[in-house]
């Protein structure tokens, strides 16, 4: 069983439905038990700024299956949900990454784990912080509170208006 984080982002056909809609999906995913989701937040968009803002959140699990398994089960998840690939960091109705799986160290061309936008992104390490505290190590990073104060001239914003936490029983 491995600690597991997974990002959920989406910017098209009713963001936060989206989200909620994954972590249904999520839920079910064999070998994946224990699954927690954070607040959703919003931020604007970081590729093209012709495009709507992002909602994003971040669930933990854990996962008994190999990192390409899970992959493959988000990209399922990702094509089931209708995402169509319209630009480099464009619009999507879904997208889910791989975050952090334990201390598993990953660095192919398909497959990056840790992932490398980490500490980059204040809306994949704060609801990270929500779930995991700030004390919480990434492998090859600084803990996750060293990351926010780093990150602390990003915007993001607490979407209140849905709660998705309770998404996970399906
Ligand atoms: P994206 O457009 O963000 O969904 O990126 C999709 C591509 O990123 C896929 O072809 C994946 O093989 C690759 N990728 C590399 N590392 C990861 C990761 N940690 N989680 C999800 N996708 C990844």
């Amino acid at each position: 069983m491995t600690l597991t984080v997974i990002a959920l982002g989406s910017n098209l056909d009713n963001p936060p439905q989206q989200l909620k809609a994954a972590c249904c999906r999520l839920s079910r995913l064999q070998g994946l038990t224990g699954l927690r989701v954070s607040s959703v937040f919003t931020s604007p968009p970081m590729g093209p700024q012709d495009q709507p803002p992002f909602f994003n959140a971040v669930a933990t699990c854990l996962y008994i299956e190999e990192p390409r398994q899970l992959l493959a089960e988000l990209q399922a998840i990702e094509q089931a949900m209708g995402r169509v690939k319209v630009r480099h960091w464009g619009e999507r109705c879904i997208d889910l990454d791989i975050i952090q799986m334990g201390e598993q160290l990953i660095h192919d061309i398909d497959l990056s784990i840790p992932h490398p936008g980490i500490s980059e992104r204040l809306f994949v390490v704060e609801p990270m912080i929500e779930l995991l505290g700030a004390d919480h190590k990434v492998p090859g990073l600084d803990d996750l509170g060293t990351l926010r104060d780093e990150l602390k001239h990003q915007s993001i914003s607490l979407y209140q208006d849905i709660d998705i936490s309770g998404a996970t029983v399906a």
